[in-house]
């Protein structure tokens, strides 16, 4: 991950010092893009933040929102997306604010900003996380690793041990245990193994779910708003693409439902959890399709071309995330640029 992130990086400065990005903008530029962010909070100093690529400052936010108008891109909803694919309305380019997971800092720093600057945006809700019953399992990871120096777990069932003293093997410790936790075969192997690790030191995930993400009544606050649309992210945030075709309608079908009962209206839209090919693929896109979602977003990185009308519940993002959290970066990300020489300049990636 971080060696593409990297090669990424080091794209976008070129890119941007270059201007490529302009050069080549009429090629790949697309007609817009979906956003795609998770929390937005005031920068911490510990040296142990093995998820800060899920988010970024509040002025980071307020900077790309006056950077996206600055360059005449129109920051319009959903809904505003879907009937312009649909009706191919691409006089302007546009963008759309998308946040993942229903973080209770969206409410507390993103809210005031998009609401004082009048940007309309989507938080998509996993609905056990407020009904408390969520599995937050990167963060209880996170837990665990920060707070002992020495743990064990099971893996592969053998029980190891674990060294981590220093902010620098926790964060070797943290990368090495999420990329073999997101390799196991099925999810409940994943929540099985942090579940145990939790309990074993003391991470409590309802706790976690309480202290991270919004309840009911705030995400019902949020939902009056006329510039909030509230999109649908499965009950139990699953990587849909290892359960089975039922477990796929019923995370989908049952999600809608909650939210319809906790807010007076169905949700539209779907982001799949994780979202990366191998949690999302073809047999999830017509799933989605075939329950009438509007639109359904990935994490697959790309901008929108005319074609996506085609493929609704197939949509890329672009991730506005700690990683790159640089104003300047967001017109080049925009552009297509960057995303183009990731996709190898194929513009529709719904297989
Ligand atoms: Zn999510």
């Amino acid at each position: 991950m971080s060696v593409k992130h990297t090669i990424v990086r080091a794209g976008l400065e070129t890119l941007y010092f270059s201007g490529a990005h302009r050069l080549v903008q009429r090629f790949v530029g697309g007609v817009g893009s979906i956003l795609m962010l998770h929390h937005v909070r005031p920068a911490r100093r510990d040296r142990f933040q093995p998820n800060a690529q899920l988010e970024v400052t509040p002025e980071f936010l307020e900077r790309a929102i006056r950077r996206l108008r600055g360059a005449k891109i129109d920051l319009i909803s959903l809904d505003e997306v879907h009937r312009r694919l649909t009706t191919r309305d691409f006089g302007n380019r546009f963008a759309c604010f998308t946040f993942d997971d229903g973080y209770r800092d969206n409410k507390e720093w993103a809210f005031p900003i998009l609401k004082a600057a009048g940007v309309p945006f989507t938080i998509y809700v996993a609905t056990s996380f407020p009904d408390r019953l969520g599995k937050l399992w990167w963060l209880a990871l996170e837990h665990v690793i920060a707070r002992n120096d020495r743990f064990a777990l099971v893996m592969d069932g053998e029980e190891r041990h674990v060294e981590c003293a220093s902010a620098g093997a926790k964060r070797e410790v943290f990368e090495t245990l999420y990329r073999w936790l997101r390799g196991l075969p099925t999810e409940k192997a994943i929540l099985d193994t942090v579940g145990d690790l939790a309990s074993r030191y003391g991470v409590d995930m309802p706790v976690l779910c309480g202290a991270f993400c919004m309840d009911w009544s705030e995400i019902g606050e949020l939902a009056r708003d006329p510039l909030v649309t509230i999109g649908a992210h499965t009950v139990n945030h699953a990587m849909l693409a290892k359960a089975s075709e039922g477990e796929v309608g019923n995370e989908l079908m049952m999600s809608r439902a909650v939210i319809a009962a906790a807010l007076g209206k169905p949700p539209e839209h779907l982001a799949y959890p994780y979202g990366d090919a191998a949690s999302a693929g073809k047999r999830e896109f017509r799933i989605a399709q075939e329950l009438g979602f509007k639109t359904a977003v990935t994490t697959r990185p790309g901008v929108l071309f005319p074609e996506h009308a085609d493929h609704m519940t197939a949509l890329p993002r672009i991730s506005i995330n700690g990683t790159f959290q640089d104003a300047r970066y967001i017109p080049v990300l925009m552009s297509g640029a960057a995303t183009a020489l990731w996709n190898g300049f194929r513009r529709v990636d719904a297989a």
